[in-house]
């Protein structure tokens, strides 16, 4: 095929225990998903009904590391977050099946520039320069379900500098990973290679330039991001 321009690069994710790669399609993320944290956003935590946003796939930043200060922000936040990979995708897809659809897991972060984002709440304007800016998505290797199971359970937890900021338990999630993928896919056809970030818990915070953030999720592993 000739192309009028260089084709983009798909963007890949490394796999635990292979050589082979996850290419990523699309990358959808839950909004407040944990109660603890709706409250700190000052939202009712009440079961609402989940909402969605997305980020482009070119964001991701494969195995975390060096990552630069975004501009037009003076109050980039992280959001330790459970990012579930797709193998298989679908519409309707029922809760009782979603989880057949699942590839495996992974440790990301949600970087979120919160000043954008509390502008556009008050201006009823959408969150793509809050949410989906070049690098907000760092993720870990992904870990097979075939090699981890399914997790519903387990604690996630995030440090600034060694000083613990966040931890949760992925029970205590507001809508569970099968019901956020029926969730999506009553609006959206979901296919292999789609992410899905699936919400934070209590404890976000401001970090600037220097900071090293760790986050962990038990049973995957650790993801470490440097803010330059
Ligand atoms: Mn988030």
């Amino acid at each position: 095929m000739k192309t009028v321009i260089p084709v983009p690069t798909i963007p890949t994710l490394a796999v635990l225990g292979t050589d082979e790669r996850f290419p990523v399609r699309r990358i959808y993320c839950v909004g407040r998903n944990y109660a603890d944290h709706a409250r700190e956003m000052g939202m009712d935590p009440l079961r609402e009904p989940p909402f969605f946003f997305g980020k482009p796939s070119d964001v991701v930043v494969p195995g975390g590391g060096v990552i630069p200060y975004p501009p037009q922000t003076s109050n980039l936040h992280y959001e330790a977050e459970l990012v579930v990979a797709l193998a298989k995708g679908g519409r309707d897809i029922p809760a009782s099946e979603a989880s057949a659809c699942i590839y495996g897991y992974a440790v990301g972060i949600d970087l979120t520039r919160r000043d954008l984002q509390a502008k556009a709440k008050d201006n009823g304007q959408p969150w793509d320069t809050a949410k989906g800016f070049d690098h907000s998505a760092p993720i870990s290797v992904i870990c097979p379900v075939a090699q981890v199971g399914h997790l519903n359970v387990g604690a996630i937890w995030l440090s600034v500098n060694g000083v613990e900021k966040q931890r949760g338990d992925l029970s205590q999630m507001t809508w569970s990973v099968p019901e956020v993928i029926a969730h999506i896919s009553s609006y959206m056809e979901l296919a292999p290679g789609d992410l899905l970030f699936t919400g934070t818990p209590a404890g976000v915070g401001p970090i600037v330039a220097g900071d090293k953030v760790l986050c962990g999720i038990e049973g995957l592993g650790e993801l470490a991001i440097t803010i330059v």
